[in-house]
């Protein structure tokens, strides 16, 4: 057995890798830890039969449906969530990620910068608890034809292709129906980065700034928050059901 947990993570140069002390691993565990948060489950035990989560299409789109459509049981157990008490910062040369506390929300605005004219720079900021977040989550994952050797040769997506990326060459998507929305690249960025912040093992309250991150930044800035138990709060929720401030409904409704 992994846990997803921040502290667990090996690898973050392609994708988010966990790995155990017997060796272990799993990769490419965001899209459906994203797929978890915005569905509101926090306890699951995931059954996998190779080390790699399958990719699909290259968003959290399939596994929100399916995950949906086997169903949730509502547990007994008091939820728990992180509330952020101190602004933390984690810079890398150009590329900085920060969370700074918030009232109620959990705010991510991520910024991108590529030198591919297509991609070039986007912005998106998100409220997770309470904007329509299917945009977030059909956003593919998205690469450069030139670097596509480069994944194979990691041994990573080896069915890579354009069934499960956008691939972008020059001034061109080379997938046949473009792009599912306008700043799809941006909306995946944030949808890794609510996977991956999943992996400090709840939900959260904050504010999320990112420009140019991506996993490592992210697991960067969890590894210096949870360093410090002055920096966060656990915040335990009696109910039964989490109140409405703190699980989005957008996702449930449109596949109701
Ligand atoms: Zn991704």
């Amino acid at each position: 057995m992994v846990l997803p947990n921040f502290s667990n993570v090996s690898n973050t140069s392609l994708n988010t890798t966990i790995s155990n002390e017997f060796g272990v691993k799993v990769s490419t565990i965001e899209h459906l830890m994203g797929a978890l948060f915005g569905l509101g489950v926090d306890n699951a035990l995931i059954e996998i039969d190779n080390e790699e989560v399958p990719i699909l299409d290259g968003s959290a789109k399939e596994f929100i449906e399916k995950i949906y459509a086997v169903g949730l049981t509502v547990s007994n157990a008091p939820i728990k969530i992180i509330k952020i008490n101190k602004k933390i910062e984690f810079k890398d040369g150009d590329r900085v990620i920060s969370i700074s506390p918030s009232r109620v929300s959990l705010e991510i605005e991520f910024e991108l910068k590529y030198n591919n004219p297509v991609i070039g720079n986007q912005k998106n900021k998100v409220n997770v608890f309470e904007d329509d977040l299917n945009e977030i989550f059909n956003s593919r994952t998205f690469c450069l034809y030139e670097d596509i050797e480069a994944i194979k040769k990691n041994g990573l997506a080896r069915g890579g292709s354009l069934e499960n990326a956008i691939v972008v060459k020059e001034n061109n998507i080379l997938n046949n129906d473009g792009l599912r929305n306008s700043k799809e690249f941006v909306n995946h960025k944030i949808l890794d980065c609510i996977g991956d912040l999943f992996t400090c093992g709840y939900r959260m309250i904050a504010n999320v700034k990112c420009s140019q991150g991506g996993h490592y930044l992210t697991n960067k800035l969890l590894r210096k928050v949870f360093e410090n138990k002055d920096n966060f709060s656990i915040v335990e929720i009696q109910e039964r059901n989490l109140p409405h401030t703190v699980i989005n409904r957008s996702l449930l409704r449109s596949i109701a």
